[in-house]
């Protein structure tokens, strides 16, 4: 028996082989007779799936060896803290507002930075376009600009990642890449720290992935907690306090299901991200072509993870979900502060599961049109 198509935002599907593993090895890792869960955190074995994840995260993203990677706790909305905590020290912060994920960074981080400076926002256009980045005013000395490059609620994406030099800044970019970390690969050039929860694309929540450049480390403010100074957590390899475990076992495992992945004569990422671009397109295809659903963000911005869009009538809402769980599509409805159905399709979708999806939207449109 099939197990259902799940298209929940967050915590979201996890890949079906990955979970097989993980039960697999529930009870005894590898001959250690320990649960991952019941191990020291730092005892060898432990110490050997942490390397291991981490030499594999950086194969797959191709993450150059001036950068940190760090395995925290506390997910996105701690970083949105913990960041300017250790990067504030210079002076202004930019955020780029362009949905409620990048709204909320904003509001955090004026409580820790002594300037919080919105540098450009989707607002007016209710969050449905992104603002051109030559359009972008940046401050001068600005300690970094914040971008959230997947705006999960919204539905937007940066396809490209900014160009901060080319834009006359020399403030480092902060990316929260946490909907869509390794859906595609990642110019670091032009990031100086980018961070992501796990639940939507690495694993099960409790774990939050920060990809940091050695030169922005060590710069906490002096209210920063221990816990979360970088410096701290850099150079006790992840292993300043207790690390979530379990967590970084199981993104573990997606790396190495991710590094297995083939399309065509694409592997690895480049083969996720082309699965991506064909599921996405799949889908917002079958939006455009019907009169009977809508999706109003601009096409050039097109979130390739989250798909909100519209009945033509909110009232058949519940009989669209209803009809969806009967046929094992799961967690289709919309964030509260959009309304109407999202489908989230993380790099766990498969094609089969969007295909289902949208055959299942033309019969329903086909019955209630
Ligand atoms: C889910 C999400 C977060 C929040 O993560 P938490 O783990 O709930 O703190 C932050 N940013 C983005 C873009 C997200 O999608």
């Amino acid at each position: 028996m099939n197990r259902p198509y799940n298209f929940s935002a967050g915590p979201a599907a996890i890949p079906e082989e990955v979970l097989q593993q993980a039960a697999g090895e529930m009870l005894d890792w590898h001959g250690s007779g320990m649960s991952v869960m019941e191990m020291s955190h730092r005892g060898k074995e432990f110490i050997a799936i942490c390397e291991q994840a981490e030499s594999d995260l950086r194969e797959l993203l191709a993450i150059p060896p001036e950068f940190k990677v760090l395995f925290m706790q506390g997910g996105g909305i701690a970083e949105n803290a913990i960041v300017p905590l250790n990067l504030s020290h210079a002076g202004t912060v930019d955020v780029v507002v362009t949905g409620s994920w990048s709204q909320k960074s904003r509001k955090e981080a004026a409580k820790y930075a002594a300037e919080v400076h919105t540098a450009a926002s989707g607002e007016e256009s209710h969050f449905t376009t992104l603002p051109d980045p030559a359009t972008w005013q940046l401050s001068r000395g600005a300690s970094y600009v914040h971008i959230c490059s997947n705006e999960t609620i919204h539905g937007v994406e940066f396809h490209e990642l900014p160009d901060l030099k080319a834009l006359g800044s020399d403030a480092p970019l902060v990316v929260d890449f946490s909907s869509h970390v390794a859906s595609r690969p990642v110019d670091w050039s032009r990031v100086g720290l980018a961070f992501g929860g796990a639940q939507k694309n690495l694993g099960p929540a409790g774990v939050t992935l920060v990809v940091v450049r050695e030169d922005l480390i060590g710069h906490a403010l002096p209210i920063c907690p221990s816990a979360f100074d970088y410096k701290n957590v850099a150079d006790a390899d992840s292993r300043y306090n207790t690390p979530p475990t379990w967590g970084i076992y199981m993104a573990g495992l997606t790396f190495q299901w991710l590094k297995r992945q083939r399309e065509g004569q694409l592997s690895g990422i480049a083969a996720v991200q082309a699965r991506n671009i064909a599921k996405a397109a799949l889908l917002y295809d079958a939006i455009d072509r019907s009169p009977f659903y809508v999706n109003k963000i601009a096409v050039n911005c097109r979130s390739r993870m989250n798909v909100p869009f519209q009945l033509a009538d909110d009232a058949l809402n519940d009989a669209f979900l209803t009809g969806a769980k009967e046929r094992g599509l799961l967690q289709l409805k919309g964030h509260k502060s959009v309304g109407g159905m999202r489908a989230s399709i993380y790099n766990a979708m498969p094609m089969a599961g969007v295909q289902a999806l949208v055959d299942y939207m033309h019969s329903f449109e086909r019955e209630h049109a």
